[in-house]
């Protein structure tokens, strides 16, 4: 291609752009006809020949149609189509159509929220948008946050500040010059045996080790035990040990349980602990006001964690960390000569690379900012608050029926998760069944479920966020799942 054709800085580039952009809008407008399934069930060792069908590249290049064409035949073909109402595995959206729209200008904008000078009136508009999320979850006026790439870098901050707080309070002792103090290993975060894996991630990385994660046993509604908690607290105490994060959840991953806030963040003031809040989930009921309810509490959080590509219905990705007192974010700060020079800041530049751990970061607020516009609060109410109800449905549709068991029969959230146990099958063979199923369920592309372990046993999950997905399709995994042992056993 000729280079005036390349780059939106001339008319032939933009000519080239909207035939593109069309030949792509036309493939994803054959997808209201052609999605049956949702998913191909192509083998694992066919994907790997169908993903290197084709050269990366050659020493010229060939046209967008026919590249096109070639990632429709082979990646599109096969990919797991997270709009389809049976892809109910993960938390993971379908996107909405205005944010997906957005998602073409930035792009096309190609801002970089690092400095002024690469963003201009995007890093206030984030700085709008983070105020405008910190006074809706409650937490004052000296609130401040940044834009992330989700729950797991969301959290890794938590903890790092966290980290450096402590350190800093109780031994004057600075890590963003000197390391890990000398008495780290003492150093230890609690959180509930269902908070998300990434908390030991995190801690891994923070040069804590995995060691200084002290889970403590979830209740029988699978929110972190207060007593046993208390309890765990004051056996760190007396060992000496020196607890100083608490990770609360407010939706876990597997059944969307939220642990008590109010009383959480008591005890985290009580021991002068951080608390933080994983709310990567149940962060999206804030928009909600049948749910809102139930993150009451949330607001006496140190740090949060939410992220806009499950709930909020965002693309991948968008999420945000949200600071109670953002002088926090002093500790991470660093200034480079190039970028953010103290005498910017001085002058009242917004350079947000002070507060991420990222330099070059995309402009994803506006999908969400454009998302907000256009569906407003009650919208997104309607989507939240029907995707709850679908799950409250499903879970007594499992209740009420002998074959099947949910283990978490009143969801808080939308997550369900359960085993089929038909009646007379031998109790040490229905994990494996359960197993057998998942695999089953994929490999037909019929329906694309979660499965996770409980007590050591394969059990389903349904994640339920689609806003298309229905009791009646539902119905069909379960007639499937039910016809699976009729026709195998
Ligand atoms: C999804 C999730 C995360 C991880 O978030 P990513 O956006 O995938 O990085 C962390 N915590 C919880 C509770 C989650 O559900």
């Amino acid at each position: 291609m000729d280079k005036k054709s390349l780059f939106l800085t001339h008319p032939e580039g933009f000519q080239q752009y909207k035939k593109m952009c069309m030949e792509i809008i036309r493939l994803i407008g054959g997808w209201q006809e052609e999605i049956q399934k949702p998913f191909s069930g192509i083998a694992a060792e066919d994907s790997l020949k169908e993903s290197r069908r084709h050269p990366i590249a050659e020493k010229e290049g060939i046209s967008f149609e026919k590249a096109l064409k070639e990632v429709k035949d082979t990646i599109e073909k096969n990919r797991i189509k997270v709009e389809h109402p049976r892809t109910l595995a993960h938390l993971h959206c379908p996107p909405l159509v205005p944010a997906l729209a957005a998602d073409m200008l930035v792009s096309a904008m190609n801002l970089s929220m690092d400095s002024w000078d690469q963003s201009g009136t995007a890093s206030h508009a984030e700085e709008y948008m983070l105020d405008w999320l910190t006074e809706r979850y409650g937490l004052g006026e000296e609130a401040g946050g940044t834009f992330t790439s989700g729950g797991t870098q969301s959290n890794y901050m938590g903890l790092l500040l966290a980290r450096d707080e402590f350190c800093r309070r109780r031994w004057n002792w600075n890590v963003q010059q000197n390391g890990l103090p000398p008495h780290f290993s003492k150093m230890k975060i609690l959180c509930s045996e269902a908070a998300h894996f990434t908390v030991k991630k995190s801690a891994s990385q923070l040069g804590l080790g995995e060691q200084s994660v002290v889970t403590v046993p979830v209740d029988d509604r699978k929110k972190i035990d207060m007593g046993r908690l208390e309890k765990i607290l004051r056996q760190l105490k007396e060992k000496g040990e020196l607890p100083f994060a608490i990770v609360a959840t407010c939706g876990t991953t597997d059944f969307g349980s939220i642990d008590p806030l109010p009383e959480l963040a008591r005890v985290a003031r009580e021991h002068q602990i951080w608390l933080h809040t994983d709310a990567a989930y149940g962060g999206a009921l804030i928009l909600s006001s049948l749910q809102r309810n139930k993150l009451e509490g949330i607001e006496l959080s140190d740090s949060v964690t939410v992220d806009f590509h499950k709930l909020f219905y965002q693309p991948i990705s968008c999420g945000a960390f949200l600071l109670k007192n953002k002088q926090h974010f002093r500790l991470i700060q660093h200034h480079a000569d190039y970028l953010n020079p103290e005498e910017d800041e001085a002058a009242g530049l917004p350079h947000l690379v002070g507060k991420s751990i990222q330099t070059t970061r995309r402009f994803d607020v506006l999908k969400l900012y454009m998302s907000l516009r256009v569906v407003g609060t009650e919208g997104f109410a309607r989507l939240i608050d029907g995707a709850a109800e679908l799950a409250g449905w499903t879970a007594e549709r499992l209740e009420n029926d002998p074959d099947f068991k949910a283990v978490n029969p009143k969801p808080e959230l939308t997550a369900v998760v359960f085993q089929y146990r038909p009646e007379g099958y031998p109790e040490e063979q229905v994990g494996g069944l359960n197993y057998t199923i998942h695999q089953s369920l994929l490999n037909e592309g019929d329906a694309v479920l979660a499965k996770t372990q409980v007590q050591g046993s394969t059990h389903l999950k349904f994640t339920i966020l689609n806003p298309a997905s229905g009791k009646e399709d539902i119905e069909y995994v379960l007639s499937k799942i039910k016809a699976f042992r009729e026709g195998k056993a």
